[in-house]
């Protein structure tokens, strides 16, 4: 299991920068999570302002 992004999501694109291995992207109305490239850092969880990214 990877982190995944839940239906809160804003599109703001705030968690972006913040992925080491850039597998955060944008998907119609929303952002997504390419689990086989998450490495489950965490680092994108803080950054979001509605609570968004849910853990493994
Ligand atoms: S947990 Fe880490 S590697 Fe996975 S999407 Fe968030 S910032 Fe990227
Ligand atoms: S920071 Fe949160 S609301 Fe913004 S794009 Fe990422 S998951 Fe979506």
């Amino acid at each position: 299991m990877a982190y995944s992004i839940n239906d809160n999501c804003t599109n703001c694109a705030a968690c972006v920068p913040v992925c080491p291995v850039d597998c955060i992207s944008e998907e119609g109305d929303k952002h997504v999570i390419d689990a086989d490239t998450c490495i489950d850092c965490g680092a994108c969880v803080p950054e979001c302002p509605v609570d968004a990214i849910d853990e493994p």
